[in-house]
């Protein structure tokens, strides 16, 4: 009797244990850490993007903040240029242009924008010249979208006495330059006043009077055209810190109607310079942050990328910055 007891017991342990015993699992996957995109040049700083399509490949032109120390003023001496076919993956190539391509100017690589234009590369830059008090626009050119690239006139395109809409030194800034369905070239650019006027087609002389352009709220900065359909865009830093409105006209020549907020302040940077392209079927919103860290901020800027999206009606989504950024393409 004590024997069968004890097998029982037995038994009864056995099965005890074989029912606790966890069923075997596959082990569970550890968390994938997302890709982060944002900024897109991450091994120095870049600020004031444009880019440029050309040949099924997306060359970025940014200028490169040197600032050691961030929260001092911008020390920029040169631009940069660099070029993806997947719009994540970049190349840097060798420093295409400098200040010092440019004799008659004396500092600040500040905002640019190239185009392509019968097989030549017209870059457009804001300088400090050295003799005309205040800030000017420049254009370097070159046969390669890499360059290297050199002063196309030897003088400047614009100096800050062409203009007197406002007494400020520095309304002769950062240029964009677009070209119509027609071949006729525009050359806009501005601080707290916008300007713009027609370029020759040899695309190194103004041709014609320079216009003021009205109806864009708080205007700050950084204007940037582009057409989609039969609508022009121009997209501008709103405000100040800033963050980037824009407005929507039938005419390059206006009038431009004003649509509202396209980007909120950009993360750690009181500036917000944009570039839009669209690129193997997709639009994309080209920006600086101060979001590099350590030490990046208002004076040593990242270039990030983020997607441009349309409504229906053909106004813009509001562009949500992302440290993921986008996707290969
Ligand atoms: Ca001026």
């Amino acid at each position: 009797m004590i024997r069968s007891l004890l097998l029982v017991g037995i038994s009864s342990c056995l099965w005890c244990c074989t029912a606790e015993v966890p069923t075997p699992q596959a082990p569970v996957a550890a968390p994938t850490e997302p890709a982060f995109n944002n900024p897109v040049i991450k091994d120095k700083f870049t600020a004031d993007p444009a880019a440029l399509v050309y040949n099924d490949t997306v060359f970025l032109y940014t200028g490169h903040d040197e600032a050691a120390v961030e929260g001092r003023f911008y020390q920029m001496n040169e631009w940069l240029v660099f070029s993806s076919t997947n719009m994540v993956d970049w190349q840097e190539h060798p420093v295409p242009l400098r200040i010092a391509d440019f004799a008659w100017a004396k500092g600040d690589a500040w905002a640019s924008q190239a185009i392509e234009r019968d097989g030549k590369f017209y870059w457009y830059v804001s300088v400090e010249h050295a003799t005309i008090p205040g800030k000017a626009i420049g254009v370097a050119v070159a046969d390669h979208p890499t360059g290297p690239f050199r002063d196309a006139i030897g003088q400047a395109l614009v100096t800050n006495d062409q203009t007197t809409a406002t007494d400020i030194f520095w309304d002769d800034i950062d240029p964009s330059v677009f070209v119509d369905d027609d071949g006729q070239a525009y050359l806009f650019w501005g601080n707290t006043k916008a300007y713009y006027a027609r370029l020759k087609p040899n695309m190194i002389e103004l041709d014609g009077a320079i216009q003021v352009i009205e109806g864009l709220p708080h205007f700050t900065e950084a204007p940037w055209i582009h057409k989609r359909g039969d609508w022009y865009y121009l997209s501008y830093a709103y405000q100040f810190p800033e963050k980037t409105a824009y407005a929507m006209s039938r005419s390059i020549h206006g009038p431009w109607a004003y649509k509202g907020i396209l980007n909120e302040l950009a993360g750690n940077s009181n500036t917000n310079h944009q570039a839009i392209i669209e690129y193997r079927g997709k639009s994309y919103f080209i920006y600086h942050t101060g979001g590099l860290q350590p030490f990046g901020g208002s004076y040593r800027r990242s270039v990030c990328i983020d997607y441009l999206n349309y409504h229906p009606d053909s106004t813009l989504k509001r562009v949500v910055m992302t440290s993921e950024g986008i996707q290969k393409q």
